[in-house]
């Protein structure tokens, strides 16, 4: 009772607030998203995201070896590959973009490489699975997530992340693997993914607007927060090694919520708007480095083991 319980006992010095703090984030826990380009020659500014770029494949080697330098151990590969078609079958060749990718980061560095596993950015029409009588359709597409994995577990992949939010898509996944004999090779669920506006530089940033409709026949309604549990309960019977929630400042009740109820390993993906948002507001002269870290610490403080953000490499090389 006030006055002996006096909270700021515990705040009167740098040492004391870091003995007490609940929260520790460090390098080791962020994943770099890299957007890997086959039509490129040179690296290419994203206007709606400033300060990322889209590689080629020959800039990946050295990219790559900065992000290890700067004590990162992790990337998360996205790619623009050279031919879309109704089947995004750019998406299971072996010489695709992001298989070459993974045989780069594997051959030239110790860093994790997550494959993102989707259609969206192979398919003509955009969409993040198979379409048929004008409908995005579940278990064709499953068939097509399979192959997917295996082509990458095949190219090096230590995890595929499947982000399409096809019913299934968790369990297709890991009995094509496992058929395939890549028993280890692991699966990070984008389990309660929201169909989000905050995407929008993202789409940018790898081509994969949708031609036509939009994509919440298939991703989360932003209203709903208990169907996320559903999500990521289904996921963990599935199999999927690690869950997520996704985007991430927006939906930290979310992101607390799944926390109490999972003891897998739980992701963050702070989304593309979310890091273009901070970015140009602190790029107003506002406290960048300090606006950052926060924004870095609050997924933690939320309940995350591991959060995927545009702004990795700023903070390896801030902190
Ligand atoms: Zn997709």
């Amino acid at each position: 009772m006030f006055p002996t319980e006096r909270m700021r006992r515990l705040r009167k010095s740098e040492s004391m607030r870091d003995l007490v703090s609940e929260t520790q984030i460090s390098k080791q826990k962020l994943i770099m998203p890299v957007f890997v380009d086959e039509n490129l020659k040179e690296p290419k500014k994203i206007d709606t995201m400033p300060g990322i770029l889209r590689l080629p494949l020959g800039a990946l080697e050295e990219y790559f070896g900065r992000l290890e330098d700067l004590g990162l151990r992790s990337v998360l590969l996205f790619g623009i590959p050279k031919s879309k078609d109704p089947a995004g079958t750019s998406a299971y060749d072996p010489e695709g973009v992001v298989q070459k990718a993974l045989h780069i980061c594997d051959e030239s560095s110790r860093l994790i490489s997550i494959a993102d596993l989707c259609l969206c950015e192979y398919t003509d029409h955009g969409h993040c699975g198979l379409i048929q009588n004008g409908k995005v359709d579940n278990d064709s597409t499953l068939e097509t997530y399979g192959k997917i994995a295996t082509s990458y577990a095949e190219a090096g992949a230590d995890m595929v992340a499947p982000s399409g939010m096809m019913d299934g898509q968790v369990a297709a996944i890991r009995s094509a693997l496992d058929a395939a004999n890549f028993r280890d090779t692991v699966i990070m669920a984008y389990s309660a993914k929201y169909s989000s506006y905050l995407y929008g530089p993202f789409r940018d940033a790898a081509e994969s607007t949708p031609k036509f409709s939009d994509r919440k026949s298939y991703q989360m309604d932003f209203r709903n927060s208990r169907e996320a549990l559903r999500e990521v309960e289904l996921d963990e019977v599935e199999g999927a090694d690690i869950v997520m929630v996704k985007p991430g400042l927006f939906y930290l009740d979310i992101v607390s919520q799944v926390r109490k109820m999972t003891k897998k390993p739980l992701a963050v993906y702070s989304v593309s708007a979310e890091y273009t948002m901070i970015k140009n507001a602190v790029d107003l002269a506002l406290a960048q480095k300090e606006i950052i870290n926060e924004a870095i610490y609050a997924p933690f403080r939320a309940g995350a083991d591991m959060l995927i953000t545009y702004f990795a490499e700023f903070y390896a090389e801030n902190f």
